[in-house]
């Protein structure tokens, strides 16, 4: 029996650390945040004898339409709704037999790096899985949605956001993840710790320009250096990756220095989320574990303005700010860059003080 009305959501994300390693085969550590997406989802009976069955949609007063089966991208928000109801039919989900009406609601903030994305996506899929009873598990839905923004939408993501927003269960949870195999490992955040999100509210896109460049340089070193994935070189063996860098006869030299920090970027920062991990569990026994943290979040950083050259100078200000906040034990830029927002850890009790602080200091810069 199918399930005509049914509400379903998705929360947010917020990457602790592991930032471009995933579409480099590498680690990530992203945590569930409480904002979230919400879908409403009703099926009405077809009234036409036709087989044409009408997706409709509103999010923030913005209404479209589509016919099942005609899903055509239109570099709109509606292209995250049609990738999910396209790609559901191609993998032969029976989804057909009534008119879809979707409500979406949702108080994550988009374009910020905190994955409004996959958040709809995810909640998108739970909505169709829910109503059609199909037989999708957690990571399917992850993979899948990956898909929607690979193929349909033309984000090249990797499966960070879609693997965490699907498979974590409450904010407050950590996943460590290995990219490549898909196996993950869920980490309380330290009890003695807060996550601070700060919104720089620059705005990216991963559709184009700078996210892009930075997977066809890492593309390129791969090549060079025979490797399907940047994560299975080794981080003892860089300067040996510079010489074959430097010596790639099609590669120029200021060419080859860029995809040396790529791949500087890349292998250190999966050194950083091990540690992070390790760190996180150590922290209730050992407080050195604290200025540890710190400083991987100030090196994951500076990797990311210096070496993926991802950061801009509005946001290195607001890390330096938040940085220099009592009670902040790291902060670093998250997401894919270029904007976005702020993650920082705050001691446990101070976290509304340093926001207001911080969001006074801000509106100064
Ligand atoms: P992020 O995932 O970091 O928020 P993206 O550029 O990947 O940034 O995705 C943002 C895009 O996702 C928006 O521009 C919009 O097209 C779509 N989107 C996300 N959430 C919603 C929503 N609640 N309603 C409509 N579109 C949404
Ligand atoms: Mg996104």
């Amino acid at each position: 029996m199918i399930n005509i009305n049914n509400i379903s959501s998705a929360y947010g994300r917020v990457n602790l650390i592991g930032e471009h390693t995933d579409y480099n085969g590498g680690l990530v550590f992203p945590t569930l945040i409480p904002e979230k997406t919400t879908v409403q989802l009703t099926l009405s009976p077809s009234h036409s004898h036709s087989s044409s069955y009408l997706v409709s949609a509103n999010s923030n007063n913005d209404t479209i339409s589509y016919l099942l089966g005609e899903e055509k991208n239109c570099s709109h928000w509606s292209d995250y709704l049609k990738g999910v109801t396209k790609i559901l039919r191609e993998e032969n989900f029976n989804i057909f037999g009534y008119n879809i009406n979707i409500n979406i609601e949702s108080n994550l903030p988009m374009g910020s790096g905190l994955s409004s994305s996959a958040a709809l996506i995810v909640a998108l899929f739970r909505a169709m899985v829910n109503a059609f009873h199909l037989n999708l598990s957690d990571i399917d839905i992850a993979k899948l949605g990956q898909r929607v923004e690979n193929e349909f939408v033309g984000a090249r993501v990797g499966i960070m956001d879609p693997m965490v927003i699907s498979v974590a269960q409450n904010p407050g949870q950590a996943l460590f993840i290995d990219t490549k195999s898909l196996c993950y490992q869920t980490i309380d955040i330290p009890d003695s710790l807060e996550i601070l999100v700060i919104n720089s509210g620059i705005s990216h896109s991963n559709r184009s320009g700078g996210y892009l460049k930075r997977r066809e340089e890492c593309e390129e070193a791969a090549k060079i250096l025979n490797t399907t994935y940047l994560s299975d070189l080794n981080l003892q063996n860089l300067s040996e990756y510079k010489r074959l860098l430097f010596s790639q006869q099609s590669t120029t030299s200021s060419n080859a220095e860029t995809l040396f920090k790529r791949v500087r970027h890349v292998l250190s920062e999966n050194d950083r989320v091990l540690k992070l991990k390790d760190a996180f569990i150590n922290l209730a026994a050992s407080s050195s574990s604290l200025n540890l943290i710190k400083d991987l979040f100030a090196s994951s950083h500076l990797s990311m303005k210096n070496d993926y050259e991802v950061s801009i100078p509005e946001i290195d200000r607001l890390v330096e700010l938040v940085s220099s906040e009592p009670h902040i034990h790291g902060a670093r830029l998250t997401g894919g860059g270029f904007g976005g927002s702020v993650v920082a850890l705050v001691e446990k009790g101070y976290k509304e003080i340093a926001y207001k602080n911080i969001l006074s200091k801000q509106q100064q810069l």
